[in-house]
């Protein structure tokens, strides 16, 4: 038998590892970028023209081959081939519902799956984006809050969804061409797919300063919403590190009701949050915070509803969205009767708030506000199913 050597003495003579296989570039903010090019060799008089030089290529026009990046010379570009890789998830499925939304279904490393959806109307386009893979809350009424958390989304894999969904709208202006050169086919981005962006906060702000960034996909941060169930303590954060607009899941006026639709209401509730929402340093009526207010048939619907929201946002400037529930299979709730929906809107119409109801798009495809679930989990989800169906 060989005597065992101390182990602490292994650990102190094995040189530190070198971290294995090659480094993503995307999702790194251009500081990150800069460090990775010096810490490869890039002499560090260089490295900010490089950064220029490599974000463009990335970001402004989505070009993802080394090779093509024809402003750095070849060694140098076969140097970065060795050491760097420009990844983004892979889509492995695309549906097109019958109103023109897009429902990409993308795989991400390690197997799993999110969904982006992009939706076209005809004074902009809409990315809805994921943070998490699934989501630790459990809001009753939403699919995604079915389904555990698997993990988070890197910067990478958050951005990544943008640029993605560029390539299959073919919006990425051609190498020379500036960033306002084309219609933008991708006017807007809302994180609200899956997840809660600020159970995520780093990777979310960095992909989201990368999507503002102007020399790159240049989007402007008030065209950016960020919805959160409302985790109080991340939401000044948003303004200050993201600067973003923001969007708020409240769906009840009575903490009794919303501890049941939107749990993290325990944690904070609704005069909690409110608080923090009157305190949020953008606030001017120009950004005004969305209100998302699920319709729930006899849940949260009715006229003292109404009012009651009403009266608890006063002095904040707001918009509320109206979202008929979008049913899911197996969904404990029912959507609001059309008339009892207008009536509601009315009376917040009439207290001086906008009150839009948003048309639920893609439903055919299950691509609707909370419908949203990785294919796996809803097959596992089937056949679990029919397993207790057949009582197998
Ligand atoms: N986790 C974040 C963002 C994702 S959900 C949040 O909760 O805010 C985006 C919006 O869709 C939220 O307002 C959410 O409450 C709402 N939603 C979830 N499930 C829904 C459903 N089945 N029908 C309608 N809206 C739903
Ligand atoms: Fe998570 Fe948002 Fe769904 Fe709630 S509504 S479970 S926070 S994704």
């Amino acid at each position: 038998m060989t005597p065992t050597a101390p182990i602490t003495q292994d650990v102190l003579t094995i040189p530190r590892k070198l971290p294995e296989g090659k480094v993503n570039l995307v999702g790194l903010t251009r500081e990150g970028l800069s460090a990775a090019l010096i810490a490869a060799g890039t002499p560090e008089k260089q490295a900010k023209m490089r950064t220029g030089q490599i974000w463009q290529w990335l970001y402004q026009w989505g070009v993802r081959d080394f090779n093509a990046m024809t402003n750095l010379a070849k060694g140098y570009r076969a140097d970065l081939a060795e050491r760097f890789t420009i990844d983004i998830p892979e889509v492995v499925n695309k549906q097109v519902s019958a109103d023109g939304t897009r429902k990409f279904l993308v795989r991400i490393a390690g197997g799993h799956e999110v969904e982006v959806v992009y939706i076209p109307e005809t004074d902009r386009g809409t990315l809805c984006i994921s943070s998490q893979v699934g989501c630790t809350l459990t809001c009753s009424f939403c699919h995604t809050g079915t389904q555990k958390l698997v993990r988070n989304l890197t910067a990478g894999e958050i951005i990544g969804q943008v640029m993605l969904a560029r390539d299959d709208l073919d919006e990425w202006p051609k190498p020379g061409e500036g960033a306002g050169e084309r219609p933008r086919l991708i006017s807007n981005i809302v994180l609200m797919g899956m997840g809660e962006p600020l159970y995520n906060f780093d990777n979310v702000r960095d992909a989201m300063k990368i999507a503002m960034d102007g020399e790159g996909i240049s989007l402007s941060r008030r065209r950016i919403t960020l919805s959160t169930s409302g985790v109080v303590p991340e939401i000044a954060r948003a303004a200050e590190e993201i600067g973003c607009l923001l969007a708020v899941s409240f769906h009840a006026t009575t903490d009794a009701v919303r501890d049941r639709l939107v749990p993290i209401n325990k944690r904070w509730n609704i005069e909690t949050l409110l608080g923090a929402l009157r305190d949020y340093p953008r606030l001017s009526n120009s950004e005004r915070i969305t209100f998302e207010y699920v319709m729930l048939k006899d849940v949260n619907d009715s006229d003292e509803d109404a009012r009651r929201l009403v009266r608890l946002i006063a002095g904040i400037p707001a918009k509320i969205n109206l979202i008929p529930f979008n049913e899911w299979p197996g969904s404990p709730y029912e959507r609001s009767d059309w008339v009892r929906i207008e009536r509601f809107a009315d009376i917040i119409y009439k207290a001086g708030y906008a009150s839009p109801i948003r048309t639920p798009r893609g439903e055919d495809i299950m691509a609707a506000c909370g419908q949203l679930k990785s294919a796996t989990e809803r097959a596992r989800k089937s056949r679990a199913q029919i397993e207790a169906e057949t009582g197998r």
